[in-house]
């Protein structure tokens, strides 16, 4: 804990040192990191909004149901093992001479596991269900019990992509749902991990380990450092700082750090991950170039994304001004590697929502949600999965032709972190990042306080807060106000907030609270048209407030930029557009079931 003094001398010391020069390079004393916004624990957050608790209650109820002998299967053939119980399959399952040019049943086995178990402890966190519990303490002993170094022999192309996976889940397993050996297996899967990779951060196409044929390459040593400086921070041991270090990728973060684009080529959803390595590295180290790295990314991705917020269309992440992304929507229909890219996008703007409190991350992470991955089709028992966003101009939302994919690993891990995406707070009280139907409990000066908030934002412009502490009770409330929210207005009891509400900024109330007071938030969710780029400056997405809506249609129409930005809103979750041929279809993405869609449209006029 750090005095309030100390936190302002950190604080302006930090906002100073970064007006004067874009790229500092110099290196922080541990007590002089500004404080970032803290993170409220798991459960106490409840999320109410049924888009989200629907994801998270059939994520989390498809994990239970999976076999444990499924799920240890292949750690157990690759250790040699007996290994009873039916195959996963898909991508989970170990297949001795698999071919890789297929991608499919083999590619990557056992995988996902530490993910899951992390999902799980984090799903045990929010609900404190004891057979949650029970299953992450039987995994992990069961999975100790194969820990051997063939499962990162040459039998498995991913041992990096593997080993940070478990790391994740058994420190979950420690600091979320009590495992007390969580860290000894944690211990022993290091010991045995460490030996097999590459010494260093080695990037996506490089070869390291001789004999092997491309599908090897694709390994991932290069997102290892957030679990592995996660692990130090949690205490368990100094050695995961040393390995933090050691697998940071400079090559990909050094020019960053100083605002040169290095991004096009790369894998897009492990290197936008990487960069929560660098902000932990930031955060464990107080290097401040980690955080220029991760900023100064963060800015360029914005220039590559496409009005959903996704990005990186068929993986790669694109050159500047190379019309790549507006080619794309004819060219793919692999716009968008969904719940990684957006696990990922989610974690990096949260850590730099928490050290700078700027609200354009807030902004940036409540278009990917609402736009990507609160849109993804549920996965299915038989491994089924949703990998790819459609922006083609002939869209569909359609399953992977793979099973238990990448992103079978990464949805459940969204679905469990919406609450703490939600709110986060410092001393003097909590930061509103999202509008989602939810309540929190925290502790403010001994006294309990409890926040609610209601309302079907972002369909409807009215969010509805009810705000009761223990006793009276002075603290600050602050809400993110989107850069999109021209005119939006707060009223306190009924009464309109006098001070600005100004757009791209938190508007603070810091005054003394009473027990059922009562806030509302108006965001007018006026239409706009976002170009795809610069040069494409006809091809328009139209957004309402945080929303793209998608145009319902097998061919996209002759429309005008006033008929788009006219589309009337005609159901709870459905607009109309006018158009040359008639009436069109507009719904978000969470609306959009198997219907042909168009992402963009080529308007007539501007
Ligand atoms: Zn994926």
């Amino acid at each position: 804990m750090i005095s309030r003094r100390d936190f302002l001398q950190r604080a302006s010391l930090f906002t100073a040192g970064l007006s004067a020069s874009g790229s500092l390079s110099r290196i922080l004393a541990a007590s002089e990191i500004p404080a970032p916004l803290n993170e409220f624990g798991y459960g106490d957050v409840a999320v109410t909004s049924e888009l989200h608790r629907r994801q998270l209650e059939e994520t989390h109820a498809l994990l239970l149901s999976l076999s444990d002998d499924s799920l240890l299967k292949p750690f157990r053939q690759m250790a040699g093992q007996s290994a009873p119980g039916q195959e996963l399959g898909g991508w989970y399952q170990y297949i001795p001479d698999y071919d890789w040019h297929t991608f499919d049943a083999g590619f990557a086995p056992a995988a996902t596991f530490g993910q899951w178990v992390s999902a799980l402890a984090r799903a045990y966190a929010i609900t404190g269900d004891r057979t949650t519990r029970d299953k992450i303490l039987r995994l992990n002993r069961l999975y100790a019990q194969t820990i051997s170094g063939d499962f990162y022999s040459i039998k498995n192309r991913f041992p990096a992509y593997c080993y940070d996976k478990l790391v994740c889940g058994l420190i979950d397993s420690h600091s979320l749902a009590g495992d007390p050996d969580a860290y000894r297996i944690l211990e022993q899967t290091t010991d045995t991990a460490i030996p097999h990779l590459p010494g260093k951060a080695i990037e996506h196409d490089h070869s390291w380990r001789p004999g092997t044929d491309e599908s090897y390459t694709w390994d991932e040593s290069y997102t290892m450092p957030e679990n592995l400086f996660l692990a130090y921070q949690r205490g368990a041991g100094e050695r995961y700082r040393a390995l933090g270090i050691q697998y940071l990728d400079h090559d990909y973060f050094d020019p960053l750090s100083e605002g040169r684009n290095n991004l096009a080529g790369r894998h897009a959803y492990s290197h936008v991950n990487a960069l929560s390595s660098a902000m932990q590295a930031y955060l464990t180290l107080g290097e401040i170039r980690y955080f220029n790295t991760a900023r100064n990314a963060f800015d360029l991705l914005q220039e590559q994304s496409f009005a959903t917020g996704g990005w990186g269309p068929d993986e790669t992440l694109r050159a500047p001004n190379s019309g790549d992304v507006a080619s794309s929507l004819t060219g793919t229909h692999h716009s968008f590697e969904t719940p990684c890219g957006a696990y990922a996008h989610f974690k990096l703007t949260r850590y730099l929502l928490r050290v700078t409190r700027d609200p354009r991350y807030g902004d940036s992470m409540e278009r990917m949600m609402y736009n990507t991955v609160l849109g993804a089709k549920p996965i299915q028992p038989d491994g089924r999965s949703f990998y790819y966003s459609d922006y083609n101009f002939q869209g569909k939302k359609v399953y992977s032709d793979h099973r238990w994919p990448c992103c079978s690993g990464t949805l459940p891990q969204v679905a469990t972190d919406y609450g703490i995406n939600t709110y986060l707070r410092d001393h003097s009280g909590v930061f509103v990042n999202l509008y989602i139907p939810s309540s929190v409990r925290w502790t403010q000066e001994g006294a309990e306080v409890s926040l609610t908030q209601k309302g079907a934002y972002p369909f409807d412009s009215l969010v509805k807060f009810a705000v009761t502490p223990s006793r009276p009770l002075e603290f600050a409330l602050n809400f993110r106000i989107p850069a999109w929210a021209q005119g939006a207005s707060i009223s306190v009891n009924g009464k309109p907030v006098t001070d600005p509400v100004s757009p791209g900024s938190f508007a603070r109330l810091r005054r003394q609270w009473k027990a059922n007071d009562q806030i509302e938030l108006e965001l007018p969710l006026k239409s706009r048209l976002e170009s795809v780029d610069a040069r494409n400056r006809e091809t328009v997405a139209l957004m309402a407030g945080p929303l793209v809506l998608f145009a319902i249609t097998e061919k996209p129409p002759a429309v005008t930029s006033r008929q788009l930005l006219s589309a009337k809103k005609v159901g709870e979750q459905n607009w109309q557009a006018e158009t040359a041929t008639g009436p069109m279809k507009m719904l978000p993405f969470t609306a959009l079931a198997d219907q042909p869609y168009s992402t963009y449209l080529r308007v007539q006029t501007l």
